[in-house]
């Protein structure tokens, strides 16, 4: 066992909860507020905000007080702590009399060390009366930023809060949110009183979370492509309408897969079977509007797909931010394309807000297209729209992965500018895509759009590359959608210099990037034995949670099963010092993971074989000849040139740095090599002979090995 923590605060990280050490601003919030300070906390989805208020609360003499709004989740959170060993309750609607009044008997005898409770009900007499027959350690206010009538989470109750100042000077009170622009920030300190609380404000970088975007060309196969390496994973699908929600549910389970759809034209009882279905079972696909999500805190959804654009870069770092509460690799996956620009921007021109707001929403939506098209780091612009600085592109976003292309468009955007005002700027792009293509249709005919001159000067390119044009042409205002023309297309004051000629245009090369096929479960779970130690990990997590009712991962996370499966514990003490063991889990799960985790033995020590070649190669790049190899380590010629070949096959030695290999030798390797017929390419025997068995079968070996593998890389890159 680790030894025991003398700070008092971490000592219960360790044993309650397992974790070893605190993050971000834990440890300091955990001291302030246990000193008796108000505090208020902005951190991430996922970053720990729970234990800032759990840990006082157990260090407080008394019971800690949660309010929060989310109903539906009092049971889960309630839950997820008995099953740490922490004595908790809650007090809301769905109670009845008799539950209300054991849950009120066992605070005022001191039974409790957490108490969750819906804001309404806080504030009756009754509560407040009960409140103060009993001792509260601290006030929790989670989810603070309701207090915000202009956020969508607006809850009037949360204003009479103040109360609670009022009737309980000396208890400290700790807001938390994760939502928290500067204005919000100020709203929560000023409604609840909490100007003398100290601020303990987080980044809003979700650093697990990969972007991506991509072109939208055939939703249900892009859909598919993304998902099927993810079979087994949670993820949430968001269609803008309720008729796609259910069409796509319906076609993904016809799919194999376990999806079900969750919107508001649905029945309360449906929706809730849903949303149980997802919270309690395994790799579960809810396919939603965006209905769904607040209050849903499951950690390990997996996935966060949108087929529709969000309206907000808000509403899209919140719907996203849904995927990888429990820190692990998580993927938030977009496609878009020139339909989606057009209906956002038709919803806000026809929607009833006045001049003021439909501005705003303009600028919000060009935000949210900008991030779109962008061509740098996601996360870099996603960061700085929130007023975070992040000073490196981030390496996990598809444009810091595979470098976005951008060409010359100056020319196209000249054709497609000047066919929109041939046409007298009353078309949509499906006509213009005609007109720029030459074709032969009715309309075309009628309007004799066949004599312009525009007609068919744009053959060069094909109808998508064409609509990705018109896309960008839109986002940047080059041109605008006229409602009143049915969505017409019509020049804007910025086209004129474009089609002048007087103004380059350079545009994003859209490309579909095939899915690499690797799945990234809680974090990496390797196929093989790995895998399926995994696998009979999460069905008697499955088993313990359905005898418990409980959701699986409030028996273990992923994450933690993943650590079990890689280092296969043998021993109570070795399972303890897995992270997010604690004390109450070990004792009660402890024995059943351990035999099934006994039955597959210890991992096996790393084989000698793998450690003798690293050895061979770390000594290779440091510039040794394979001969100084051998003799240094004592191994036969012919071992250290396998271990060669090997690195090389792996890609991980280039054989043109091999000392023992001359570039003339490679070149006449290559020349052979090449005149081979395919089917000879694979074999040395063709290749010795046609050299006049002038070369060594090692130096042929490691050559063609390269060889062979540049030709298949050379593939990919296609
Ligand atoms: P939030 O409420 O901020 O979204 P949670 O409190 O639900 O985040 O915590 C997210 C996850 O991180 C939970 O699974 C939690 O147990 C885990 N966690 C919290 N603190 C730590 C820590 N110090 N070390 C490891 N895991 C932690
Ligand atoms: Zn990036």
């Amino acid at each position: 066992m680790t030894p025991q923590a003398t700070d008092p605060a971490l000592n219960l990280l360790q044993r309650v909860y397992g974790y070893q050490q605190f993050r971000g601003h834990q440890a300091d919030v955990i001291r302030h507020v246990t000193a008796g300070g108000d505090a208020l906390v902005l951190m991430p989805t996922g970053g720990g905000k729970s234990v800032c208020y759990q840990i006082p609360s157990l260090l407080r003499p008394g019971c800690g007080v949660v309010v929060s709004p989310l109903i539906a989740l009092m049971q889960d959170q309630v839950n997820a702590l008995q099953q740490l060993g922490v004595r908790s309750a809650f007090l809301n609607s769905t109670l009845n009399g008799e539950a209300q009044y054991a849950v009120e008997s066992a605070f005022r005898r001191g039974e409790l060390d957490l108490l969750y409770i819906a804001p309404e009900r806080l504030l009756t007499p009754r509560t407040l009366d009960m409140l103060q027959q009993g001792e509260v350690a601290l006030f929790a206010i989670d989810e603070a930023h309701c207090v915000s009538q202009w956020g969508h989470d607006f809850r009037a109750e949360y204003w009479k809060l103040s109360v609670l100042h009022e009737r309980f000077p000396a208890v400290p009170r700790i807001a938390l949110t994760a939502t928290a622009d500067a204005r919000t920030r100020e709203e929560i300190l000023l409604r609840l009183g909490l100007e003398q609380a100290a601020q303990f404000v987080s980044g809003f970088d979700r650093p697990n979370i990969r972007y991506r975007i991509q072109p939208k060309q055939n939703i249900r196969q892009q859909l598919l492509s993304f998902l099927s390496p993810r079979r087994g994973e949670a993820g949430i699908v968001y269609c803008l309408s309720r008729k796609k929600t259910d069409e796509t549910a319906a076609w993904l389970r016809e799919q194999g897969y376990d999806a079900w759809p969750y919107h508001a034209g649905m029945t309360p009882q449906a929706r809730q079977q849903n949303q149980d279905r997802f919270l309690r079972q395994d790799g579960v696909v809810i396919v939603a509007t965006i209905a769904f999500g607040m209050g849903i805190d499951k950690p390990d959804v997996r996935f966060v797909a949108h087929t529709d654009l969000p309206k907000t870069l808000e509403a899209y770092y919140q719907e996203t931010g849904r995927a990888g509460r429990d820190g692990l690799p998580s993927e938030a996956w977009m496609i878009y394309g020139l339909q989606d620009v057009v209906m956002m921007q038709q919803w806000i021109e026809q929607s009833e807000a006045d001049d003021l707001h439909k501005q705003v929403e303009r600028h919000k939506l060009d935000a949210m297209l900008g991030f779109c098209e962008l061509t740098s780091c996601r996360r870099q612009a996603l960061l700085a729209y929130f007023g975070d600085e992040m000073l490196k592109p981030c390496g996990n976003c598809d444009n810091c992965l595979e470098p976005v292309q951008t060409w010359d468009a100056t020319e196209a955007a000249r054709k497609a500018l000047s066919c929109v005002y041939r046409a007298g700027q009353r078309f949509g792009v499906v006509h213009l895509l005609d007109i720029l293509l030459g074709h032969h249709t009715e309309k075309i005919r009628s309007y004799g759009h066949d004599r312009l001159s525009t007609y068919g000067i744009g053959k060069d390119l094909d109808a998508t590359q064409w609509r990705s044009v018109f896309r960008q042409l839109l986002v940047r205002g080059l041109l605008a959608v006229d409602w009143d023309a049915h969505g017409a297309l019509r020049l804007t004051e910025a086209s004129r210099p474009v089609l002048r000629g007087e103004q380059p245009v350079l545009l994003r090369k859209d490309q579909v990037v095939a899915e690499t096929g690797k799945s990234r479960r809680g974090g990496s779970v390797p196929d093989g034995v790995e895998g399926r130690i995994f696998e009979e990990l999460r069905a008697l997590r499955r088993k313990l949670a359905e005898e418990q009712g409980v959701a699986p991962y409030m028996i273990f996370p992923d994450g933690v099963l993943t650590q079990m499966a890689q280092s296969r514990p043998q021993s109570t003490d070795a399972l303890a010092k897995i992270s997010g063991v604690g004390e109450y889990k070990l004792l009660h799960y402890g024995a059943a993971f351990l035999e099934v985790l006994r039955q597959f033995g210890p991992p096996p020590a790393a084989p000698a074989e793998a450690a003798t070649f690293r050895q061979s190669l770390q000594l290779l790049l440091q510039g040794m000849s394979i001969a100084q190899i051998a003799q240094r380590r004592n191994l036969a010629l012919s071992t250290v040139w396998g271990h060669v070949v090997q690195a090389v096959e792996a890609s991980m030695l280039d054989y043109r740095e091999i000392t023992e290999i001359t570039e003339a030798q490679i070149e006449a390797i290559t020349d052979a090599w090449l005149s081979l017929p395919e089917e000879e390419q694979t074999r040395l025997k063709p290749l010795y002979e046609l050299l006049d068995g002038k070369i060594d079968y090692h130096v042929l070996r490691c050559v063609v090995t390269g060889l062979r593998r540049e030709a298949l890389e050379g593939e990919n890159n296609d």
